[in-house]
């Protein structure tokens, strides 16, 4: 925001103070991490707004006013704070300022979505009557939208600069698993410079990761803009014997400023000639293996030009979560000083060597935000670990022996969960688990695998046979609970906390999943479930219509997995995964395989899409079995089958040979979630199928988010490129259908269009 819309606004702010007889009001955004940043002030309050933590979340924060305003989209008001628990915290500031009343009004931008909230402060008690608040929201909305006008471009970019954090910080998660070798910084730096630069207008930028007590660099990187209009970097053995005069005298303060070139005394004469005029100036510093290191990102301007303290305070975000990627990628490569290193940025437990409470906590708010990003249901397990009994193992063997059994639990968690998985120890005899894409159901079969191993093995220290066991609540973040609210962060861990209790009081080796209030079927195990459905003839498919868009007539259905036991239908999520790990898939989707060809095959019109697990290429047999149900039932050329696109390409290397045996039949593939792999492109060379199933994911979001609907249009794009066709599931409502139309894609299924049903008839006329 510039000087001139800041006067501006501030004035209007003046104006309602005084109308009022106000002490102070104040304008402020909501900022996508829950915090509201105040932008504007009547006057200069500024040490009141730092002391008052200003959060619109589920923290005690976020239930004053300003939270409640923003959270209910409705004006609150507070008439006697000093007696108003909620500012106990606060209240000797409060005292000291006069304030006596609170209002809050949330402010709406042109599409009515809240982007930020009014604040005043009234010296008398009760002032906020209905009336006076009255009055105040209309003076308040006939400004908001020049206001949100006028902020517009800062909530943008301050949009954009935190996608960048959020991939940044995906970034130190990747090398903090230690999968990340392939990551080249300068690539990543470079366009994060260049991104920056065309953001925020500047006329180039420089990173620069200095490492101080040995004077030696670490890291730089520019921008194009920066080479072409400077040359020069702020590091130049030549022009500055080095690091720069400015930069180094900078790059000692930790600060985020904007900073007169010409007039600073730092300033160098080579800069000077080559136009510099200002520049806004982050740095941070770190003690990072005994040595100070600093970081400084730089945006270098040929006018004299001030940014907006919200712009500083995340372009020195980034250069925060740069310089942790880089710095502790750089430590990693170091082999010989990876433990030290690790355990000196104090991430790691010492004696198991997994991650502490706190990077636990990190990699879990990490894993929250991409489930809540995607829109995403029990996608990650969090598991807690209790050893049974460990207090008693510790009295009766000593300390040591204790520490020994906690290194050997372990060993043998860390064999058992998949490479993905992360471990941390959280307490003395408490381990925690966050497992990435996977389902609570899943995620407790392996860890009942744990405590199986243990039974029948027990640890054996200094000669000695010790039996230990492991308690385990698991889980994991769903999109709503009962008040149709997202789960929290908290709420996860206390469901995980209330399962685990549960579990030691069931007794040593249990393992309880967390009550969601959801549909578990029954008691009965998962396992015995699918024996039973496989040995009792439970599994019955359930059809989905598939229309061709142009038309709109059926061109076929999709057969999906049900079991029917008792009055219960069982879904796919509650058993799929587990059959996999128990080897069974297989036979489930040729018992699939077999009753949908039967039951279509009357319909001669009509293809059939069927599921398989990746797993059937690994079957000798499977093949063989699908080729003599399509020449039983006479599906030749009706049949396709559908493999999903998160199936690593490895475990499809003979894909190739029998897409040709199956071709025979007139059996085709399909690949089926396109574009939530991890290398989809890479896929599409080497899996060549008639059709191409675009992933819901994307398409139910088409009409709400724009990057959604690039993502199926360039889908699309590619596969008629490569001559093949396009469905698209997930079709939830008319307005998607119409898009999908005009994108000229080709067939599509969906709830809108038509739900799963056993019925069949119902979609024929
Ligand atoms: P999928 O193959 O991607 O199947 C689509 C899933 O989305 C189905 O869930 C379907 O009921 C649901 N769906 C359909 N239209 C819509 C819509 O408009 N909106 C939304 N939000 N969802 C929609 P379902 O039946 O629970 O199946 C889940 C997954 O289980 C399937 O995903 C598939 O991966 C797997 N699966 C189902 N049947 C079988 C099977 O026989 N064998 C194997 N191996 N996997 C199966
Ligand atoms: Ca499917
Ligand atoms: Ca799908």
């Amino acid at each position: 925001m510039n000087v001139i819309t800041f006067k501006y606004i501030r004035q209007l702010l003046e104006n309602i103070e005084n109308k009022y007889n106000l002490s102070f009001c104040w304008i402020g955004v909501k900022k996508s991490d829950y915090s509201v940043l105040p932008l504007v002030m009547s006057k200069d309050q500024e040490d009141y707004l730092k002391r008052v933590k200003l959060r619109w979340d589920d923290s005690p924060f976020g239930s004053a006013p300003v939270g409640i305003a923003i959270k209910t989209a409705t004006p609150q008001y507070s008439n006697d704070i000093l007696n108003d628990d909620r500012f106990l915290p606060v209240i000797d500031i409060i005292k000291q300022k006069g304030f006596k009343s609170i209002l809050a009004i949330p402010l709406f931008d042109v599409n009515n979505e809240i982007f930020g909230v009014f604040v005043a402060y009234s010296p008398k008690q009760h002032f906020f009557t209905d009336d006076i608040i009255k009055n105040i929201r209309q003076d308040v909305e006939s400004i908001q939208k020049q206001i949100f006008e006028l902020f517009k471009k800062d909530i943008k970019i301050e949009e954009r600069l935190n996608e960048y954090l959020s991939v940044l910080y995906d970034i130190i998660t990747y090398i903090n698993k230690g999968t990340a070798s392939n990551i080249e910084p300068k690539h990543i730096a470079t366009d994060i410079l260049n991104d920056l630069d065309r953001l925020l207008n500047s006329d180039g930028s420089e990173i620069i990761i200095y490492n101080e007590t040995d004077d030696k660099l670490e890291f730089l990187a520019a921008s194009d803009l920066f080479l072409e209009n400077f040359g020069k970097l702020s590091f130049d053995l030549e022009e500055f014997g080095g690091l720069s005069p400015f930069m180094r005298y900078y790059m000692n303060i930790e600060h985020a400023a904007n900073i007169d070139y010409e007039q600073d005394p730092h300033a160098s004469e080579w800069f000077i000639k080559k136009g510099l005029k200002s520049v806004n100036s982050t740095s941070v510093k770190a003690h990072i293996y005994n040595k100070e290191t600093a970081c400084v990102l730089m945006l270098m301007r040929k006018e004299k030009i001030s940014i907006s303290e919200s712009e500083l305070n995340i372009i020195k975000l980034v250069n925060q979560a740069l310089f942790s990627a880089f710095v502790v990628r750089k430590y990693l490569m170091d082999i010989n000083s990876l433990h030290t290193h690790l355990e000196e940025i104090a991430t790691k437990d010492p004696l198991t060597g997994f991650y502490n409470k706190d990077m636990f906590e990190t990699f879990l708010d990490n894993e929250l935000n991409k489930s809540v990003l995607r829109n995403l249901s029990n996608s990650f397990s969090y598991v807690l670990i209790d050893v049974d009994n460990f207090g008693y193992i510790n009295d009766a063997y000593g300390y040591q022996v204790g520490d020994l059994i906690l290194k050997e639990i372990a060993n043998i968690l860390r064999n058992s969960v998949r490479p993905i998985d992360i471990i941390a120890r959280i307490g003395g005899d408490e381990f925690g688990i966050l497992m990435p894409n996977i389902k609570v159901q899943s995620a407790k079969l392996i860890m009942e695998n744990i405590n199986e191993k243990l039974k029948n093995e027990p640890i054996i220290i200094n000669g000695k046979k010790i039996r230990v066991s492991l308690s385990m609540g698991i889980s994991t973040y769903f999109n709503y609970n009962d008040e149709g609210i997202p789960y929290s962060k908290k709420e996860i861990k206390i469901l995980a906390e209330e399962a685990l209790r549960k579990a030691k009081h069931l007794g040593k080796s249990s393992i309880v999943i967390a009550d969601f209030n959801d549909k578990q079927p029954d008691f009965m195990p998962v396992y015995e479930l699918i024996n039973k459905a496989l040995d009792d003839d439970l599994i019955e498919p359930a059809y989905q219509p598939i229309y061709e868009l142009s038309t709109g007539r059926v061109f076929g259905f999709e057969a999906l997995c049900r079991i029917k036991y008792k009055d219960n239908v069982i879904y796919p999520d509650q058993f799929i995964e587990e059959a996999e790990s128990l080897g069974l898939i297989n036979k489930i989707d040729l018992r699939m395989m077999e009753k949908a060809c039967k039951r279509v095959s009357i319909y001669k019109d009509f293809k059939l899409f069927v599921n398989i697990s990746a797993k059937a290429f690994k079957d000798e047999s499977f093949f063989k079995e699908v080729s003599e149900i399509v020449s039983s039932y006479n599906m030749q050329g009706r049949l396709f089958i559908e493999i999903t696109e998160r199936e690593s390409l490895s475990s499809l290397e003979k894909f190739e040979e029998v897409s040709e045996f199956l071709k025979y039949y007139g059996v085709d593939f399909v690949i089926d979630d396109f574009g939530s792999g991890y290398s989809s492109l890479l896929y599409l060379k080497f899996i060549k199928t008639q059709l191409i199933k675009i992933d819901g994911a994307f398409v139910k979001n088409i009409n709400v988010n724009y990057r959604d609907e690039a993502i199926v249009n360039g889908i699309n794009f590619i596969t008629k490129k490569l001559n093949a066709k396009t469905l698209a599931e997930f079709i939830e409502d008319e307005f998607i259908l119409e898009k999908l139309k005009n994108m000229g894609v080709d067939y599509g299924q969906g709830y809108y269009l038509g739900k799963p049903s056993f019925d069949i008839e119902k979609y024929l006329t």
